[in-house]
């Protein structure tokens, strides 16, 4: 979803990782020259600062990070885009939004692209990560992890074969395609590692996929010819 559904120069992206310093500094009481190197080595190795956070033993709710560092966003940079609203409107496949980030986050940025009714399901960090074990859990379920990816699949119930995963990330990219999936990298004009396809833009998608609206008229097709045949053999 972020930086995937819209670009990371809207800067959401620099301001959650400002937020993530600002918890670090003001709730974890770290050293203020350490904050911002620790922010990005532990989202390197852990795959979210929170994650690794967790892993190194700090104790804190969930819930309140997420809210400090997601709620207190400049989510008015989000504008509609009706022109992505049509495209994912048009295609056929069911469409899952998969983010680390938490379900008031997703239900916020959704909302202000105009895009909250175009996905059939969520996967985020609650569904990953089920609040009863909040408190205690130290090892948190996210992408890039194959785990996540693995887990990804299974709650969303599809066949990776037959299912498309777009990120913005390399190191997403390049586990997606270890779980099995079929991977677009979003955000760059060429191909990285485990990439299928590259997107500069997901609203460069009908160009670049065409074969994601080909697979409506394939169905189409069938179930003409299934009648045709019907109708052959009724006659
Ligand atoms: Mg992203």
């Amino acid at each position: 979803m972020d930086d995937t559904l819209y670009p990371l120069s809207l800067g959401i992206n620099l301001a959650c990782r400002k937020n993530i310093e600002e918890f670090m500094l003001h709730h974890l009481d770290m050293e203020e020259s350490e904050v911002p190197r620790l922010c990005l080595e532990l989202y390197r190795d852990y795959g979210t600062t929170m994650a690794g956070l967790k892993a190194l033993g700090y104790e804190f709710d969930n819930d309140e990070f997420h809210a400090y560092v997601h709620g207190r966003l400049p989510y008015e940079l989000l504008k509609p885009d009706p022109v992505l609203r049509n495209l994912l409107l048009s295609m056929p496949q069911h469409k899952i939004i998969f983010t680390n980030a938490d379900e008031a986050h997703v239900a916020r940025v959704l909302s202000r692209l105009g895009l909250e009714d175009c996905f059939q399901g969520v996967i985020c960090f609650e569904t990953l990560n089920p609040p009863a074990y909040k408190s205690n859990a130290a090892q948190i379920l996210c992408k890039p992890s194959v785990e996540a990816m693995r887990a990804a699949v299974r709650i969303a119930n599809v066949d990776p074969k037959k299912t498309m995963f777009f990120d913005d990330s390399v190191r997403n990219i390049a586990n997606g395609k270890a779980a099995g999936l079929h991977t677009v990298i979003v955000g760059r004009s060429s191909l990285v590692p485990g990439a299928d396809y590259a997107l500069n833009s997901i609203h460069n998608i009908r160009e670049a996929i065409a074969e994601i609206w080909e697979d409506e008229g394939e169905h189409v097709e069938q179930i003409i010819q299934s009648s045709a045949v019907e109708t052959a053999v009724r006659a």
